[in-house]
């Protein structure tokens, strides 16, 4: 199959509310989108949402790596997916984003072309899951209000960033969810912000006061690795690796150092066949998987849910950046019904 047209558009979503996490606020998300278009004519969308945190990549790179690359990837005629992605690797060796952006826009063209939705292609496991909530980094007043109306929505997982604050100060914090939203799962979000020691007193006094974590994501900075292995052999929940693992090879080298339970798969880190390679070193380590996101619109949060959906392999949803976009339309591919994410198809 050839690509006759491959281009990137910005695409800015101011945010319902300021976002704050460990790394910094934002009230907009600077996200990409990218048009594909077949030589049958069949046009596939896709959206990522850079983080330079994450994968060193923005809004502007990503456009300029597609800028310059988009045309040399039109032409070709591909098999499918694979052989498509080894051409992107070799034209944009360190630009993950971007390279997610333009094989999502190709997999939905393809799918499109040949009529089969996305999570069937993927393995077809199921057609909904059940995701967290997030809440950023605000007051222990504005976390409670935020967890009871998420309550109020039907959520009964909520994912908390933490690490602004010190940890006395954030453990209140957790405290306060747990009081606004009795009976809910947390799942508790560093963003690399405690140094080991402080990571490990901070969860070993969550669990010994009682408040239902389940596990506890990217503790210590992402370069940290030994850190991220004390913590991991400490903590009495399962350690999730984020920003320390974009790559299969990320995922390979933390397996071995016994750095983390799991890890949490985004498209903006190893976009689709990426991802799959993800899922399949981390199942034959017996480690945990999370799906998540960065700050994505439905569009992109819907080809998330396929891959959710598809494979089947994630003990933790976190699609939830969707709800920050104030998106005047129904997403076009799946339903939010409470917690639960239902594809259309
Ligand atoms: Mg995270």
């Amino acid at each position: 199959m050839r690509l006759r047209d491959l281009t990137a558009q910005a695409y800015e979503v101011p945010l319902r509310s300021l976002w704050e996490t460990a790394r910094g606020k934002s009230d907009i998300a600077y996200n990409v989108r990218a048009t594909a278009v077949l030589e049958d004519g069949t046009t596939g969308y896709a959206e990522v949402s850079p983080r330079s945190y994450v994968t060193g990549e923005t809004q502007e790179s990503v456009l300029l790596a597609i800028a310059q690359n988009g045309a040399h990837l039109c032409g070709e005629d591909f098999l499918g997916l694979r052989a498509f992605v080894e051409v992107t690797r070799r034209l944009m060796p360190d630009r993950y984003s971007a390279r997610a952006l333009v094989e999502m826009a190709f997999f939905d063209a393809l799918a499109r072309s040949w009529g089969i939705p996305k999570f069937r292609l993927l393995g077809g496991a199921k057609r909904e899951v059940r995701s967290d909530l997030s809440i950023p980094i605000a007051t222990p007043e504005q976390t409670a209000q935020i967890a009871r109306e998420a309550f109020a929505q039907g959520f009964r997982h909520l994912k908390i960033k933490v690490g602004g604050l010190g940890v006395e100060d954030e453990a209140q914090r957790v405290l306060a969810v747990r009081e606004a939203a009795p009976g809910v799962i947390l799942r508790v979000d560093a963003n690399q912000a405690f140094d080991p020691e402080a990571a490990v007193v901070f969860i070993e006094w969550l669990i010994a006061s009682g408040v239902p974590v389940e596990c506890f994501e990217q503790p210590v900075s992402r370069t940290d690795l030994e850190g991220l292995a004390y913590v991991t052999q400490r903590s009495p929940v399962p350690v999730i690796a984020d920003e320390a693992a974009v790559t299969p090879e990320d995922v390979l080298r933390l397996i071995r150092a016994e750095a983390a339970h799991g890890v949490n798969v985004k498209l903006a880190k190893s976009g689709i066949t990426g991802s799959l390679d993800i899922i399949a070193i981390a199942r034959a380590a017996g480690w945990k998987l999370m799906m998540g996101c960065m700050l994505e619109s439905s569009m992109g949060i819907g080809m998330a849910l396929h891959l959710a959906c598809g494979t089947g392999a994630f003990q933790y949803i976190d699609l939830d950046s969707h709800h920050l976009v104030g998106e005047a339309k129904e997403p076009e591919e799946f339903q939010q019904i409470g917690e639960v994410l239902r594809l259309k198809f």
